[in-house]
């Protein structure tokens, strides 16, 4: 039979193969993660190795995913850095889990494409639902909850969350100050808020010199002090400029430092701003009680961020955006094209997540977030945190104990900041030092932390949230810091 006859057709949906590679590739998947400490957990390889392990163009004719598979193994592996490896402290986590797992599946196996209630009605009820559930989870005010004016959406990054949120503000304000005004606008954060920020104003068209990146310093433990915004705000009005965004964090990148919030959204509100509360990582940890605390204020900000890809055992990407006032999201990004109208959307019945988002289509995510909670439970997760928490408490201590060291910021969340101290006040060499233990520590494959800085000084950011961290990778890493450092010292 001739190539393209109906016998030799391509069947890319065929449900026994499915199941035939679908246990094979669990299988593997399984087994990666009960091998996982056998990896380097920074990737050693070198700019472009694949290019000289791949062929040059794709093939004409099938392989079998067993050979697709040992590629994986032998050439993709070597490239990857093990982000669910236990012993990964860099940045901050990403978290995967088997509920997180399996709810990407289903998404994958369903494969919707959920941009209007219509285009599947249920993508949209759950997500709607399952924010909800978070909202009070989280303990957010009522007005964030989808049964007034407010609601939650699935974003894929907080980059996104804080872009989509910044252009309904935006769109707000110009609405009441005229079109022109574009280029008196201005946005205010502090220096230890997250890049993202700067990303939003690029691409929302807000002119860098409009951007007042506040100074911190090590009196507040790098917080917004409230007095540098109002006295920032005030001299652009002075100059005709528009105040209109203000960030906040809780849980920095650099220190996980918790802003000001209730008079940080008192100056906000004041000035008619919109506040914007970004808590990427550390807005796991409130749903425990004991750290809800770091969301008091939050009532005043107008949107909030926190991803549930980060420290809440829910698969890549999965970020959680509520807003008190849904239809600034959808008066600033709605569409209405004929080839998408319903009655349903006409008749203004229903939520369509297209207009709350940067793009038209989008994946079903709720479902695995609907998992995590549903195979764990919100105790289970409490648990989890508390965990982590308690390691980052423990290896504080072992910092602190050893005078080879010292902790830069105190902890809050589970990150810790450290480094090797500085002897006769010689910063530089003490830069150089912690740089070269950063370097030899991740060099060994037996660990992967991070860095920032910190008034000047090059501090180690150690950073727990792997699911499979336990206390015994927690020491491990430890003993290995600790040679390392010993080493430079003795040079
Ligand atoms: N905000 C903070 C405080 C962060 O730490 C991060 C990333 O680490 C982000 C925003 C960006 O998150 P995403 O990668 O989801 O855009």
């Amino acid at each position: 039979m001739e190539n393209g006859s109906s016998n030799n057709a391509l069947k890319p949906m065929d449900s026994e193969q499915l199941r035939e590679y679908g246990h094979k590739m669990v299988d593997f998947i399984a087994d990666y993660y009960k091998t996982i400490e056998t990896f380097p957990v920074l990737s050693q390889v070198q700019p472009g190795y694949l290019q000289n392990l791949l062929p040059e163009s794709a093939p004409d004719h099938p392989e079998t995913v067993e050979q697709v598979l040992d590629d994986v193994k032998a050439k993709i592996l070597p490239g990857i850095t093990h982000w669910q490896s236990p012993s990964f402290f860099a940045y901050f986590p990403i978290n995967g889990s088997v509920a997180g797992f399996l709810g990407e599946m289903l998404t994958a196996g369903l494969n919707t494409m959920s941009f209007s209630w219509v285009a599947s009605p249920a993508a949209t009820e759950l997500e709607i639902i399952v924010l909800d559930w978070f909202a009070k989870l989280l303990n957010l005010p009522e007005q964030f909850q989808s049964k007034g004016n407010g609601g939650g959406v699935i974003q894929g990054s907080a980059c996104e969350g804080i872009l989509v949120v910044m252009i309904a503000a935006r769109e707000k304000v110009l609405r009441s100050v005229g079109k022109k005004a574009l280029e008196k606008l201005v946005v205010y954060s502090s220096d230890q808020t997250h890049s993202s920020l700067q990303k939003a104003c690029q691409l929302a068209g807000i002119h860098l010199e409009n951007c007042r990146v506040l100074k911190t310093d090590p009196s507040t433990n790098y917080a917004l002090h409230p007095e540098s915004l109002q006295e920032a705000v005030s001299q652009d009005l002075d100059a005709g400029l528009i105040p209109f965004f203000l960030c906040g964090t809780v849980g920095t990148t650099s220190s996980t430092t918790v802003d000001p919030l209730a008079a940080l959204g008192k100056i906000a509100k004041s000035n008619e701003m919109w506040f914007h509360v970004d808590a990427a990582y550390a807005g796991s940890a409130c749903i425990c009680p004991e750290y809800r605390q770091y969301l008091d204020g939050v009532e005043t900000a107008d949107s909030f961020d926190m991803n549930a890809h980060k420290w809440l055992l829910t698969n890549f990407e999965c970020s959680l955006l509520w807003v008190k006032d849904q239809s600034a999201l959808t008066e600033a990004l709605s569409t209405n094209p004929e080839y998408l109208k319903n009655k349903a959307s006409q008749a203004n019945l229903v939520v369509d997540y297209k207009d709350w988002q940067i793009a038209l289509g989008r994946r079903f995510r709720s479902l695995k977030l609907w998992m995590v909670l549903r195979l764990y439970g919100a105790e289970n997760l409490k648990s989890y945190i508390r965990n982590h928490i308690k390691l980052a408490k423990d290896f504080e201590q072992l910092v602190s104990k050893d005078p080879n060291f010292e902790v830069v910021t105190p902890r809050i969340f589970s990150l810790v900041c450290f480094r090797i101290a500085a002897v006769d006040n010689d910063e530089k060499k003490c830069n150089n030092l912690n740089r070269s233990l950063l370097d030899a520590v991740n060099s060994s494959g037996k660990l992967f932390i991070s860095h920032t800085i910190l008034s000047e000084k090059f501090v180690l950011r150690f950073a727990i949230g792997a699911p499979l961290t336990e206390e015994k990778h927690v020491m491990e890493a430890w003993k290995v810091i600790q040679e390392e450092a010993s080493y430079l010292l003795s040079m």
